[in-house]
């Protein structure tokens, strides 16, 4: 194998996630960072390409803990516009019901192209609808990540319960036991990479614990540990999960989830923002990760996460954008600022700085995910990175490049590396045509709204 080795020479600001600095830039050799530089230095071995990064802030590549990409169908959709979760979920599952595989490729490249202009290079995918006709759907996925060359976490959601068995969708979109486990073995086998550097990775990933059997939720937690995949699920999100597992279940829901064999350090929770401090303290020992999404968070009106609470239990603190019907973006630099205002509401200006959201951004995101080779800038991690410019209007007066991306609201970035290899330059994505999947999803949404 020849070897190839950039430098990112010279950069503006550098947010390694760590301590570390590196003003002088970094060296990428085959796709992983083998040097940062300090001020003056240069790369100690012959490099074959240098990109001048004197105009960007570099960031290790985002890292989205949370998704539904099919959700991007489905945007600001009227009926719902106004709608907390439970009425919101109601009215959207007899529409979610009519996917089709082409409409979630389309949704799905439609949403990692926006996270991957945001400066996200890893993220993850939490699909649990497969109609008849959309048993393959995680394989649909999988397609449009390789497509993209980003890397996904595609979790194989699960419902076994519908609206007759006392769960919230429709028996459309249900699935047996039998089923989704036999189908999660399939992915694991077929898709699931490990080790440094992998690109698609399997988790198993009930909706919620109320949209499945007890059973079920025990399976899933069994099948992780025999094939050392993650866990992941929708928890405490709203306040009245608490009445209603104990009404179904006779217990909270932390206990719950210590009753099925959940709670340990497999496992990540989207939202996590209804617990009490007792639970807060289990979560936290347990090791257990929370994935913080504020948007969708005030969108449906939910709440706000005690991340620092959480976070000092032990917890591991990461970001998600959410699906795309409860956001509606699916931009990972916008979630970012999101989570620095609406925690400073919580905890103040001084505990909630930039570098803080950021590294939940990136390293926090990638333990949730169970890695450690992506989310900081260090010798031996992947070289996934996002550069920003600070040219823009918004930008003009800026003084600290760190802060100016949150604080004046950078969206978009003007160059992205996904292990190596360029997948955005110059803020557009080599070889996509990106107004004709706007066109063809405009129309599958049309669709799928109006059936
Ligand atoms: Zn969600």
């Amino acid at each position: 194998m020849t070897t190839h080795r950039i430098w990112i020479k010279n950069p503006l600001a550098l947010f390694t996630a760590t301590d570390q600095s590196a003003p002088g830039g970094l060296v990428i050799e085959n796709g992983v960072i083998t040097e940062l530089l300090v001020a003056g230095a240069t790369p100690s071995l012959f490099i074959d390409e240098t990109f001048d990064a004197r105009e960007h802030v570099v960031l290790p590549g985002l890292v989205n803990a949370h998704h539904h990409f099919y959700q991007t169908l489905t945007r600001a959709w009227g009926p719902v516009v106004n709608e907390p979760l439970f009425s919101w979920l109601l009215t959207l599952y007899p529409i979610w019901a009519r996917l089709t595989p082409r409409a979630l490729e389309l949704a799905s490249k439609v949403a990692l192209a926006e996270l991957l202009l945001s400066g996200c290079t890893t993220t993850a995918d939490h699909h649990y609808l497969f109609p008849a006709g959309l048993e393959e759907a995680i394989d649909i996925q999988v397609g449009a990540v390789r497509e993209l060359g980003m890397r996904a976490m595609l979790t194989r959601d699960s419902m076994n319960l519908s609206k007759v068995d006392g769960g919230p969708p429709g028996k459309s979109v249900v699935q047996t036991a039998e089923v989704i486990l036999a189908d999660s073995e399939r992915l694991i086998h077929r898709y699931h990479e490990r080790g440094d550097g992998a690109q698609i990775q399997i988790a198993l990933a009930p909706c919620s614990p109320f949209s499945v059997t007890t059973d079920l939720m025990r399976s899933c937690a069994e099948l992780a540990e025999r094939y050392d995949v993650r866990l992941h699920t929708h928890l405490g999100e709203t306040l009245d999960e608490q009445p209603f597992c104990a009404q179904r279940f006779g217990m909270r829901t932390v206990d719950y989830l210590q009753s099925v064999g959940w709670l340990g350090p497999r496992t990540w929770l989207a939202h996590g923002i209804h617990f009490n401090q007792v639970e807060m303290h289990r979560l936290g020992a347990a090791g257990v990760g929370i994935c913080h999404c504020p948007s969708s968070n005030m969108r449906l009106a939910s709440g706000i996460c005690h991340t620092l609470e959480l976070e000092n239990k032990g917890a591991i603190i990461g970001l998600g954008v959410d699906g795309a019907a409860s956001n509606d973006a699916s931009n990972m630099m916008l979630e970012a600022r999101q989570a620095l205002f609406i925690q400073r509401l919580r905890y103040g200006a001084k505990k909630i700085t930039p570098e803080k959201v950021l590294g939940w951004a990136t390293r926090g995101s990638a333990r949730l995910l169970g890695r450690r080779d992506i989310g900081e800038l260090a010798v031996g991690k992947q070289a996934d990175l996002a550069l920003f410019k600070l040219d823009e209007l918004r930008f003009s007066g800026s003084h600290d490049p760190i802060a100016a991306l949150l604080l004046c609201g950078a969206d978009r970035a003007d160059r992205v590396m996904v292990g190596g290899q360029w997948k955005v330059c110059d803020g557009q994505i080599p070889g996509l045509d990106i107004a004709g999947l706007i066109a063809d999803h405009k129309l599958a949404a049309r669709e799928l709204v109006n059936g």
